[in-house]
């Protein structure tokens, strides 16, 4: 049955702009403060005040078209989007509904197909609202925190597709530095507009809106479900109509919520307070100039001229973190691979949210093992005490006593009389000799306390193993 019909699902995705203040004044742009302490007269919208647009939201905006095959509008203005509720104290919400800073964009997904954007505009969020028992909270502190409304053409044909466009561009805003799209704080937000036809029809069926969706999987259930629905209804003989749909993520279904509003009922008209923004063709220049890299470009970089498999590529780029790191960690130190291993090995595992080691730090420890002055076994503490301390490694080094201080030459009694008192590994050499050459050398760094020159320890093992 699924087969007959086509999906069509265009979205609009909510980002919180990466700005220190408020898009219209100067309140703090920060969650988790108390409620209603990072309001101010122009936010919460008091008699004779006026907004300022913050500069740094329109370079975010501009940045987050470029990085979207965007064109830039030179001239576009901000709109009131006149409507009543009580996270509303304007009764209007500053936005773009006309001419948006960007425009006509395009994201590829992994299969080459591209997603078109119509738009990208600059708006405001409103404050919250938490409803407990019979009771309403308001939190004015989300009031003006500025947003970057992303709306697609209605070019995505699956929940799949949906979400694989929705982890790109999550990627691209906050490798942009634009967003950082915490989703669990309401960082990023998603609309879903869906509706079907008939397979290979041009003629589109009526579409459903389902808003404020908060994560990549209820987005992929509503599309699921909301498909089914329709095409369901279209099998009876039934007709869907426009409406908006509130989805139920714990029921797992969604309920008609109201008919669907067209823009004309927000009677939106340009916001006085504020002028025509023009945006100098310098400016746009400029901020192209500096683009970063994104997910796809450095993945590129990593397998291409760093010689990294595809796997590691994608280990360190899953976070921004750890590939900032290890980019800033490459210009101290040129050799890729080795540095992608201890990266993957020596810092993600002891780090969650934060990275407590410098580059310049962890680059002198890796230095100094490869260097053979401490063992790669005792690098891994050092590592940790650095995190703790943040002293000089080669400091650090002599402080726990772990500079390898073994001359070479003492080596060789201690692995004979190593060889003495193992007589069995000595006999199981023939059969496993990988495994027994680490078996003694491990026996050696932990008589030496990791002192020895590792490398050297097990040359000597071998040549004195294979005489045997
Ligand atoms: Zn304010």
């Amino acid at each position: 049955m699924r087969d007959k019909y086509d999906v069509v699902v265009g979205l609009e995705i909510h980002a919180e702009l990466k700005s220190k203040t408020k898009v219209f004044c100067s309140c703090a742009n920060t969650y988790g403060a108390e409620p209603n302490t990072l309001v101010c007269p122009v936010c919460l919208a008091l008699p004779g005040t006026s907004p300022v647009l913050n500069k740094k939201c329109v370079e975010l905006t501009i940045k987050s078209g470029l990085m979207t095959n965007c064109k830039i509008n030179e001239y576009n203005y901000f709109e009131r989007k006149n409507y009543f509720y009580p996270d509303l104290t304007k009764s209007y919400q500053i936005s773009q509904v006309k001419v948006p800073i960007c425009v006509d964009g395009y994201v590829t997904l992994s299969s080459g197909k591209k997603i078109g954007i119509s738009d990208i505009h600059l708006e405001e969020d409103t404050g919250k609202l938490t409803h407990i028992g019979d009771k309403s909270y308001i939190d004015y502190n989300r009031g003006g925190v500025p947003l970057i409304e992303t709306v697609t053409k209605p070019d995505i044909s699956s929940a799949d597709e949906a979400v694989e466009f929705l982890e790109t561009l999550r990627g691209i805003y906050v490798y942009g530095d634009i967003a950082e799209c915490k989703l669990e704080q309401g960082g990023m937000r998603f609309d879903v507009n869906l509706s079907v036809k008939k397979k290979g029809s041009t003629e589109l069926g009526k579409r459903v809106e389902m808003k404020n969706l908060n994560s990549f999987r209820s987005v992929k259930r509503a599309i699921e479900y909301e498909s089914a629905r329709q095409i369901a209804l279209l099998e009876e003989g039934k007709e869907v109509l426009g409406e908006t749909r509130k989805w139920d993520e714990d029921k797992n279904e969604n309920v008609a919520m109201r008919a669907k509003l067209a823009t004309a009922v927000y009677r939106c008209f340009a916001d006085p307070d504020l002028p025509m923004l023009h945006i100098p063709k310098e400016l746009v220049e400029e901020i192209r100039k500096d683009l970063p890299l994104t997910i796809a470009q450095l993945k590129e970089l990593y397998t291409k001229e760093y010689g990294l498999t595809e796997y590691d590529a994608g280990v360190i780029t899953a976070n921004k973190m750890f590939s900032d790191f290890y980019n800033e960690c490459i210009k101290l130190y040129n050799k890729p691979k080795e540095l992608s291993t201890w990266v993957q090995s020596e810092l993600m595992r002891n780090v969650k949210d934060k990275i407590k080691i410098s580059p310049e730090h962890f680059v002198k420890i890796i230095e100094m093992a490869d260097a053979k002055k401490i063992s790669r076994t005792n690098a891994v503490p050092l590592i940790a005490e650095v995190m703790k301390t943040q002293k000089d490694p080669e400091v650090l080094a002599k402080e726990m006593d772990i500079i390898n201080s073994m001359d070479d030459s003492n080596l060789e009694p201690l692995i004979d009389a190593l060889i003495e008192a193992n007589p069995k590994a000595v006999e199981d050499f023939k059969t496993t000799p990988d495994k027994i050459i680490t078996f003694f050398a491990g026996q050696l760094m932990k008589q030496t306390r990791g002192k020895a020159n590792v490398v050297k320890a097990k040359e000597i093992i071998l040549s004195k193993l294979q005489g045997k």
